[in-house]
């Protein structure tokens, strides 16, 4: 395209980015860390591209300049494939189809965002959430173990996994697919400890717990919510094998009684 047409098409980008039209002329060095994060975001799209690489794009901007920057951004990405490097959850929540997980240089865990954040499945994956502050009142911060250090061989993550093996320092876990998503750990994830199926407790007519299934994970703490008399105690009970079951069973890992 001839000048003039560059300069509609570059004029045309810095609003979409919502770039303010009297610093159109300025130098960058005249320019805040926003409008200078903005223009290169503008620059960035310029070509028309069809895959963009981010590389933390909004890690230099207080909240409010990653607003004013966030919607433009996601509306330019839309029809394009974007790849996303970020330390920020927050970022990788809002703007990602997919995520994947990387610890020590290894992708650990990847999966649809949606599934990685509500449900992760790798330890290190869950230590990262679990140790990620936001707005939500009821969570509780859980840190993870030790510092990241490197490893020369075995899962990078054998010396900080609370549920680590002696296979796990001897060989590098792959990446496999393990139901709805991959993960690399030979243990194909955070294990199940303990889980009960079916768990019903009758005594004479009364039926005082019933087909109770849970599952607790390795590293977890699960309450059990319930008024006087609502069978808390007898489920307890019954899990500890102080009390026979009428119906159901218990596996500790994966034996059960
Ligand atoms: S269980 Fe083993 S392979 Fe899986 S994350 Fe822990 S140390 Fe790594």
């Amino acid at each position: 395209m001839d000048g003039f047409q560059a300069e509609i098409k570059a004029l045309e980008l810095l609003q979409r980015v919502q770039f303010p039209s009297h610093r159109l002329s300025a130098y960058p060095h005249q320019l805040s860390t926003g409008e200078k994060q903005r223009a290169l975001i503008a620059m960035a799209f310029i070509c028309d591209p069809e895959v963009v690489i981010l590389d933390e794009p909004l890690a230099s901007l207080d909240v409010l300049s990653q607003k004013k920057v966030l919607y433009p951004l996601l509306e330019l990405l839309q029809g394009r494939a974007g790849l996303l490097v970020t330390h920020s959850l927050a970022t990788a929540a809002q703007f990602s189809n997919r995520a994947a997980v990387l610890y020590g240089g290894t992708i650990v865990e990847a999966a649809p965002t949606q599934k990685l954040f509500s449900q992760p499945r790798h330890p290190y994956s869950r230590g990262l959430l679990r140790s990620y502050a936001d707005m939500d009142r009821n969570k509780d911060l859980q840190g993870i173990r030790g510092k990241a250090e490197f490893v020369e061989k075995g899962c990078p993550f054998h010396p900080r996994c609370t549920q680590s093996l002696l296979v796990c320092q001897e060989k590098k876990p792959i990446l496999q697919k393990i139901e709805d998503r991959k993960i690399a750990c030979h243990r194909g994830g955070v294990i199940p400890l303990l889980t009960v199926k079916g768990l019903t407790k009758i005594v004479g007519s009364h039926k005082i717990i019933e087909g109770i299934n849970q599952t607790l994970y390795e590293g977890e703490t699960l309450a059990v919510i319930g008024a006087g008399g609502a069978g808390k105690t007898t489920l307890a009970k019954t899990v500890m094998g102080l009390i026979k079951a009428t119906e159901g069973e218990i596996f500790l890992e994966k034996k059960g009684w």
